[in-house]
């Protein structure tokens, strides 16, 4: 064989690169998706020990309008048909044939509540979970949905459809604070209603994943954010262990989505600073030492203001972003090495560019 030029080697890295950034973890997400036979995003990804099948659907938009939350508007407005999301499923599914044997767990978003029967029909979604079946090694699905919409009854069926599987129940609650849901989230989710919902979690014998935002409120100093945000997860641990539901943690930095009211807050405000991805590492190491599971959510979902997130501010570096990989793949809890640099004023390598979808 002969061997290869030094163009012919710059020619495969550069086409592999390219593959690489549109289709690998930095792949781009936040845009509409005229075709109703597309999802919205799909990625193939490890998460917390599992390796996952993230798909978002391309279906009728969240009827919420949450004033921190900017995801509904890429949806269209039309009831998306069974047909159309059925295709959608069958082309990620297709789209991933040769490592469908990899995939132990799905997650089912639509950028609203997959339990709303009024965006995503129950038949639909029976159809899908049988069609779970056959990805044999799969063994946790997981349903991103507002808790009002948790049903008994719906996820027995489903349960009937796949008994191979945990039904995982992926939920916001952002923060504990009644101030911050109701007039800086703009929730329209009372913590009285949450805790029903968390009732119906329980009764239907469903795990729970919560995101929980570091930052919630763009008047926190970083002291404040960082003390919200641990008793919103202390106060989640207490509600799920006395119904005796798993809990999964889901840390995200808080960031500012172009075209919010939270963004135009948090521009207007002279003191506004983003979270400190540092500080969020700090409460996710000190969080997971006391024995919980929980994931480090670093997407800005591609609609994040230039302003508005932790890569702007003065602890940041993109070698912060191999250890928090290493952390949500459960392969290292301890960020004491890469924090205990920081902390001695040390100058982090560059090791990866900002800005995976995780
Ligand atoms: S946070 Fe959830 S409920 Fe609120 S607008 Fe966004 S997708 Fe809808």
């Amino acid at each position: 064989m002969e061997p290869a030029t030094p163009d012919q080697h710059g020619g495969i890295e550069e086409r592999i690169r390219l593959l690489y950034d549109t289709f690998g973890q930095r792949k781009k997400m936040g845009l509409p998706e005229p075709d109703l036979r597309r999802p919205l995003f799909f990625l193939h990804r490890p998460f917390l020990g599992d390796l996952d099948l993230l798909t978002i659907f391309n279906t009728k938009r969240c009827k919420y309008q949450c004033h921190f939350c900017h995801l509904p508007a890429k949806s269209p407005k039309a009831l998306v048909s069974e047909e159309d999301i059925l295709a959608q499923f069958q082309f990620v599914v297709s789209e991933l044939k040769h490592s469908l044997s990899l995939i132990t767990r799905f997650t089912m978003s639509n950028e609203g509540s997959i339990l709303d029967p009024d965006t995503f029909p129950f038949g639909t979604l029976r159809a899908i979970v049988q069609g779970t079946r056959e990805l044999r090694m799969v063994r946790r699905i997981v349903m991103e949905t507002r808790l009002e919409f948790m049903n008994r009854d719906a996820i027995f069926e489903l349960r009937r459809c796949n008994p191979r599987v945990t039904f995982d129940i992926l939920t916001g609650f952002e923060s504990k604070d009644r101030e911050i849901r109701d007039e800086f989230l703009y929730k329209q989710e009372p913590i009285s209603s949450f805790l029903n919902g968390l009732d119906a979690v329980a009764a239907s014998g469903c795990d729970l994943t919560a995101y929980v935002l570091f930052k919630p409120s763009p008047y926190m100093t970083d002291e404040e954010a960082f003390q919200e945000a641990e008793s919103s997860i202390d106060y989640l641990v207490e509600h799920c262990q006395s119904r005796r539901i798993g809990l999964t943690i889901r840390l995200n930095p808080m960031y500012a989505a172009t075209g919010t009211k939270w963004a135009e807050i948090a521009r207007t405000t002279p003191t506004y600073k983003p979270p400190r991805l540092t500080d969020v590492m700090k409460l996710a190491q000190k969080k997971s030492k006391e024995g919980l599971q929980l994931y480090i959510g670093i997407s800005r979902e591609g609609i994040d203001e230039n302003w508005g997130s932790y890569l702007c501010r003065e602890d940041y570096s993109d070698a912060l972003i191999r250890p928090i990989k290493l952390f949500n793949e459960r392969k290292s809890l301890d960020f004491g090495e890469v924090l205990g640099k920081m902390n001695t004023g040390l100058r982090l390598p560059s090791t990866s560019p900002a800005g995976s979808n995780g």
